[in-house]
């Protein structure tokens, strides 16, 4: 005799996938393999799964046991778990076979073919529409119920490593608590490739007159760089979103360093108008009053935002403030007590007049030493921002992320080229093909 148990809530939309399975798989299953038995276990019994049952003509095979306090029985007896979320992970963990089905998509085996959808779809409850092919959930069935013990075992080796890869605290992420929303977001990233970081400084409404490293950019060409993002359904998205898994399906995260003044003049109005959001590194406020750490190059004096202008950014709803540290200093530099007060007592600070977490950071100058990186970890941070280095891939180090310049020049094209999501690869690319045939730079 083999069972098979179909585990989960037996009500509602999940009432809904268990009676197709007793109307639509069973019988047919059944008839080719007269000895499996069917437990639906696990949640109330719903009057559809009930009517399901009780006119089925395969009704002898199917027990419905609703509500138990443990499933331990049925992860061990079963020889297939048929299930979704945390069901699915238990039973791959168990080096079960599996066929994921949920409220929204029937996933079937795990396999290199499925397990991408299976992940972003938590095995099958989370979609934007309904996905089940019931002919498919037949045949995943006979293949089961039709291996030998060798093909078994490597199906269980198999899922083994899947939950080992996928649901075992990672290194990776280990600053993102949970671990289920760690590879949720590991996967999400790994679908856009990356999320397309853009990094501006100042807004300003005419060009900055003897301008020397160029970071600033007119609400002119800011608009345009706008319209285009919203033209063509960028969402722009800030860390906490990234953190708290809000995330959108063509996201780009844009973000102003220093906290000007004239971000709160020039660029809050634009992001109102567009409804987008920014993510603003700021220094914390009265300890500089304007960019000092630029004046030996020439650049010319600009204010920086106060508290009050950094609590309304913050209350828009569309900033999220980010740490830049008190004293803009390169933080390799500092002696491991300054470091410390950067990251730590400015992230405080940031908090009490935003009243809400800092999760992120930019590194001034985009400069970060491995000892750097760490601290910023202890420090409670989620998310640290350089400028050109890091790795090219967004998820690979949270600590590094690199970001896109622009320019007063980068034009409405570049922003096109710059936002596609390759962008970065590709950069680094011709920089390998460059250094290959021997081309400077
Ligand atoms: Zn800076």
């Amino acid at each position: 005799m083999k069972i098979i148990s179909i585990i989960g809530r037996l009500n509602g939309p999940k009432g809904v996938t268990a009676s197709s399975i007793i109307e639509k798989v069973i019988p047919i299953i059944v008839r080719k393999y007269p000895d499996v038995k069917f437990h639906f276990v696990g949640g109330p019994v719903d009057s559809n799964v009930e009517k399901a049952y009780k006119t089925s003509a395969a009704r002898d095979a199917i027990t419905l046991t609703g509500v138990l306090d443990s499933l331990d029985f049925y992860f061990q007896k079963s020889d297939i778990i048929v299930g979704a979320g945390r069901v699915a992970i238990e039973a791959i963990k168990n080096g079960k076979r599996l066929l994921a089905v949920g409220e929204k998509r029937y996933i079937g085996q795990i396999s290199p073919n499925t397990l991408y959808d299976a992940l972003r779809s938590n095995f099958g409850d989370c979609a934007d529409d309904d996905r089940f092919d019931w002919q498919t959930m037949i045949s995943d069935l006979d293949f089961y119920l039709g291996q030998n013990k060798e093909s078994l075992e490597a199906i269980e080796r198999y899922n083994k490593s899947i939950y080992e890869e996928y649901f075992q605290k990672t290194k990776l992420l280990t600053q993102i608590g949970d671990v289920y929303s760690s590879v949720m977001l590991k996967h999400n990233l790994l679908e856009f490739s990356e999320i397309p970081v853009l990094m501006y400084h100042r807004v300003v409404k005419s060009p900055v007159v003897g301008s020397v490293h160029n970071t600033y950019i007119t609400t002119g060409l800011l608009e345009k760089h706008f319209r285009f993002l919203v033209k063509n359904g960028f969402q722009t998205i800030t860390f906490a979103d990234l953190y708290e898994l809000r995330i959108e399906k063509k996201p780009v995260i844009i973000t102003f360093d220093d906290g000007f003044q004239d971000n709160y003049e020039n660029l809050l109005p634009l992001l109102k108008k567009y409804n987008l959001k920014a993510v603003l590194y700021v220094l914390v406020p009265l300890v500089k009053k304007f960019n000092d750490w630029d004046e030996k190059d020439g650049e010319p004096q600009a204010p920086l935002m106060d508290a009050t202008e950094i609590k309304s950014m913050s209350d828009s709803g569309l900033v999220e403030i980010g740490s830049h540290g008190f004293s803009h200093k390169n933080f390799c530099k500092l002696s491991d007590d300054e470091l410390k007060h950067e990251l730590v007592a400015s992230k405080l600070e940031l908090e009490k007049i935003t009243n809400k977490k800092v999760i992120s950071l930019a590194y001034p100058f985009g400069i970060y030493n491995h000892k750097v990186k760490q601290a910023t970890i202890e420090a409670g941070y989620e998310f640290s921002v350089a400028t050109d280095s890091g790795p090219v891939r967004f998820s690979e180090d949270l600590f590094a992320i690199r970001r896109i310049q622009i320019f007063p020049h980068t034009s409405v094209a570049q922003i096109s080229r710059k936002t596609n999501g390759y962008y970065l690869r590709y950069q680094e690319w011709k920089k390998k093909i460059r250094s290959w045939i021997g081309i400077r730079q």
